[in-house]
């Protein structure tokens, strides 16, 4: 059997382990083998829809701080590699038709200033608050925390394609998208320039000496391999409760399938430079007399005339005319991930007409709609919705990973956290959030059972 040795081996070429590695080559961890089984960024981390946001609810300030510092970095690099991964500022728009919502909305809005996310600007009619409209390319550093607004000629002003019904909108504004492929490749290059080594290979297992890691066992084509090494990380997206329990930790964890939707806007109903926009309101989908007698004839069909929940969203994707969408409205949970995921074949057609009550024009592509491209990936997610980033049981195991639907907007911070905790450095005031320990406490565990907000989208 062939024998390697490392000073750390990551296992996980998705954009929790390549962040992670390039954090560590950087600490200086020494050498660092990047163990990958498919292709790099392959599995989840080229699934997402590429956003990220510092409007993160509580029940403490862990989670804005983590992407907080993880956006400030994403900015950093931005300007370090030349904008390689497109990273643009235009902020998250929540929009609502009802008046109750627009109160909630401010309330989370005063929730992130209290945070430390930023300044709460309230745009009421008569207000003479001044309004930053979003940078169309590249990063405005000083462009932070909320706007409501909710004077609605001005909501038409600068939202004109939103529903006539919009009552009010909150505009985040250190929030936007990127290239999370550019990102990760950026990433990958940089950290094998500074060492790091990635080994197409299948990790089995650990080896152990007196209690402690001593070795990571893989499984390739070409035999077996033994990467000798006393500290292991483990960022195996989906499949990181099985490939844990194989170093010796059991973690409470599930996946949720997550599918979005891609088609061409050919006529040009959401401007290319538009924020991503989501409906914070249910919605009843307006169906025909004729549809929905149809649809009501069937189990299947029948959920498609029952309310739907808020959240709904799009955003322009790419330089061309492709519009994406997104509803979570039907996320399956388990503890095994199956692939390949198979998109509900209904998704396609409600996400557009949901899409259609926050801005009417699109419902020019339902009669015939045309084929969209849908894919998608599983969120790998613990109770409270928040990352495990620390060590595991065994002394030398770690793990970086169930970063559910903010894997991309948080890897940065993420893998200087990991980087920490393996090389024994100083590590920020949040870490403790985030380690597996947390819910060995009783106390955390009753308070995270009552909570509402996840910061779900
Ligand atoms: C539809 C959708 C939309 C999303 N939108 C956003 C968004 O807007 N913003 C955002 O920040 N995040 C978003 N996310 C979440 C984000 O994509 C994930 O959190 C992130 O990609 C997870 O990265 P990962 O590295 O943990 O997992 P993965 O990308 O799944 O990487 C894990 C890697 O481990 C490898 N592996 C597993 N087991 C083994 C083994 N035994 N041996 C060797 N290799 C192994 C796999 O092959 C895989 O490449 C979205 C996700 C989905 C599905």
């Amino acid at each position: 059997m062939q024998r390697q040795q490392f000073d750390v081996v990551v296992v996980g070429g998705g954009i929790a382990g390549i962040a992670a590695a390039h954090a560590l080559v950087h600490a200086g961890a020494g050498r660092v083998a990047i163990v990958e089984s498919g292709p790099p960024l392959g599995l989840t981390s080229d699934k997402s829809t590429e956003c990220y946001r510092n409007f993160w609810p509580g029940p403490d300030d862990a989670m804005l701080r983590l992407v907080s510092d993880s956006i400030d970095r994403l900015a950093t690099l931005t300007e370090r590699s030349g904008d390689r991964f497109l990273m643009r500022q235009r902020g998250y728009l929540f929009a609502t038709a009802r008046e109750s919502e627009v109160d909630a909305l401010a309330k989370q809005a005063v929730a992130l200033e209290t945070f430390g996310g930023g300044a709460f600007r309230n745009h009421g009619r008569g207000s003479r608050q001044p309004y930053t409209e979003s940078p169309a390319s590249g990063l405005c550093r000083d462009l932070n925390g909320t706007d409501l607004i909710t004077d609605r000629a001005m909501i038409q002003q600068h939202f004109p394609y939103l529903s006539e019904d919009t009552v009010g909108v909150l505009h985040a504004r250190k929030c936007g998208a990127l290239s999370a492929q550019q990102l990760g490749m950026y990433l990958l290059e940089d950290a094998i320039d500074h060492g790091a080594q990635l080994i197409a290979t299948d990790y089995t297992g650990i080896e152990t000496a007196g209690g402690q890691l001593s070795g990571v066992t893989c499984r390739s084509a070409d035999g077996d391999i033994v990467l000798e090494t006393n500290a292991l990380v483990l960022s195996t997206g989906p499949h990181l409760k099985a490939t844990t329990m194989k170093a010796g930790t059991d973690l409470p964890l599930e996946v949720e399938k997550h599918v979005k939707i891609s088609m061409s806007d050919r006529l040009g109903v959401v401007p290319r430079d538009a924020p991503l926009i989501i409906w914070n309101d249910p919605i009843d989908l307006p169906w025909n007399d004729d549809e929905r007698e149809a649809l009501s004839s069937t189990p299947e069909t029948q959920r498609l005339i029952e309310t739907f929940p808020a959240g709904v969203h799009g955003r322009p994707v790419g330089a061309g005319d492709q519009l994406l969408m997104y509803w979570t409205y039907d996320c399956e949970a388990s503890e095994i991930p199956t692939f390949p995921i198979e998109p509900d074949p209904f998704l396609p057609e409600v996400t557009l007409r949901g899409m259609a009550v926050m801005v009417p024009e699109l419902s020019a592509y339902l009669d015939p709609m045309p084929k969209p491209f849908a894919d998608g990936g599983y969120y790998t997610k613990t109770r409270d919705n928040r990352p495990l980033i620390g060590p595991l049981s065994v002394p030398g195991t770690f793990v970086c990973g169930a970063f559910s639907g903010y894997g991309i907007m948080a890897s940065c911070a993420a893998g200087e956290l990991l980087a920490a905790h393996v090389l024994g450095h100083k590590r920020p005031s949040y870490s403790d959030a985030f380690e597996v320990t947390r819910f060995d406490d009783p106390d955390y565990v009753e308070r995270i059972a009552g909570l509402t907000a996840s910061g779900q989208l």
